[in-house]
């Protein structure tokens, strides 16, 4: 087999579906493989943050099995809690098999071939341009789009020097009694300290509960002792009906180019995870619609996709990563001026990065100056801003 496309997009998660269905609407030929049957399981809270919603060209309301307006935020270590509520959602709970079954479903009706059960092995690169081989063949295209996740294939047949920081994560699809799931309806739940350098997480579905943790720490060696810990602090202890999952996010990106030999490296494959919450759907979605922009702009023409590709992603994605890089040391790496961030400043913390989530500001907006960090890391400041802290202006759990 040596089928000829325009475009080849590798995985179907939100950045390739999202790169295919754009291009085709643009009159692109594209093909997506995609290695799993359809539609598959991803390792995922599903939870879509408000900047997801905006920046979605479809329309992906089917899918959605819960709105949350409610973000509730809680500090482990001091037992603070914060909470925030917005009048729209500031997560939608998805599960991610339907959510980008629903984006690649639109693909192919404007036109993508979707071939399932395709899995990559190999990329090789020609004058103009790319064979990709497959367990079922080798197939060929001007360009490829590499949207195969966290550990992807074709990023390593590239050959870059892979400076990703690939974080653990676990995921359980939890299964409680009504009268219990009720109790979480409508709030996403985060709480800070579980494990010590990571965070859990709670996400209402329709039918049962995905509760999540994750460590910044890239080799924490006890994330499901903090899971059974955190099954317990919820009161899910005891429930026997749990699907364990378990993958990584990439919480920093490639040094880059992210266009090489014809080929556009996008979403996690990138490292377009944010560095703060591991949230990595919104970034997958933008990064996927920009390398097609680059290329129906840039009419197929390798020098012109490059600069356009190159240049979005410099201007709109890698500086709002770099200072999420400096606040999540911040929240995750000196515990005492995390103590002390959360006591003084949890409830403006809990609704910055809900902004940041819903869309409305950028990290880059918080004004991190070099100064205000140096002081915030100095621990003799920290000794006196303890004695003068004020009384703490939260709830305790
Ligand atoms: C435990 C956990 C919880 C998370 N929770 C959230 C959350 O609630 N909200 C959020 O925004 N983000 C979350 N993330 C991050 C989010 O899942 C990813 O950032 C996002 O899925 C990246 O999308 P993508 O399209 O780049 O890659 P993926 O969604 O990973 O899609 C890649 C696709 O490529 C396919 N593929 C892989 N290799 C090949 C190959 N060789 N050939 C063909 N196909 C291939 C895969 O089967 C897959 O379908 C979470 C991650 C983890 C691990």
């Amino acid at each position: 087999m040596n089928r000829t496309h325009d475009v080849i997009v590798v995985g179907s998660g939100p950045a390739g579906a999202c790169a295919a269905w754009r291009l085709a609407k643009a009159g692109v030929s594209v093909a997506v493989l995609e290695k799993a049957a359809l539609p598959r399981y991803k390792t995922c809270g599903g939870g879509l943050v408000g900047r997801v919603m905006q920046m979605l060209p479809l329309d992906v309301r089917h899918v959605v099995e819960q709105d949350c307006h409610t973000a509730q935020l809680n500090f482990l270590p001091s037992r603070l809690s914060f909470r925030t509520h917005r009048p729209t959602p500031i997560v939608s709970m998805t599960m991610r098999s339907r959510f980008d079954f629903a984006i690649l479903s639109a693909a192919q009706e404007a036109g993508v071939a979707v071939h399932e059960r395709y899995a990559v092995e190999h990329v090789s690169f020609h004058d103009d341009f790319v064979t990709v081989v497959t367990n079922r063949g080798a197939m060929q295209a001007r360009f490829v789009v590499a949207a195969d996740g966290a550990l992807s294939t074709v990023a390593r047949k590239m050959r870059l020097a892979d400076e990703r920081t690939l974080i653990p994560a676990l995921e359980y699809e939890v299964t409680v009694p009504h009268d219990r799931l009720d109790g979480f309806h409508g709030t996403a739940r985060f709480d800070f300290g579980l494990p010590s350098q990571g965070y859990a997480w709670a996400f209402p579905k329709k039918h049962h509960l995905s509760i999540g943790v994750l460590s910044m720490a890239q080799r924490e060696s006890d994330l499901k002792q903090s899971m059974r810990r955190y099954l317990d602090l919820l009161g899910c202890g005891s429930v026997t009906q749990i699907e364990r999952h378990g993958f990584v996010i990439p919480i920093r990106p490639q040094r880059g180019p992210f266009i090489e030999n014809r080929i556009l490296l996008v979403g996690d494959a990138a490292g377009f995870a944010d560095p703060v919450t591991g949230e990595g759907i919104s970034f997958a979605i933008r990064s996927g619609l920009m390398a097609a922009q680059a290329l129906i702009d840039g009419k197929l023409y390798e020098e012109s996709v490059r600069n356009a590709y190159t240049g979005s992603v410099t201007e709109a994605i890698l500086p709002d990563l770099r200072t999420g890089r400096v606040l999540a040391r911040l929240l995750y790496n000196f515990p005492r001026t995390r103590s002390w961030t959360f006591s003084q400043l949890g409830q403006r913390l809990c609704e910055a990065v809900t902004d940041v989530m819903a869309g409305k500001r950028q990290y880059r907006d918080l004004r991190l100056k070099p100064r205000t960090l140096l002081q915030l890391l100095s621990p003799k400041w920290l000794r006196s801003s303890a004695h003068r802290s004020a009384r703490p202006r939260h709830d305790r759990v």
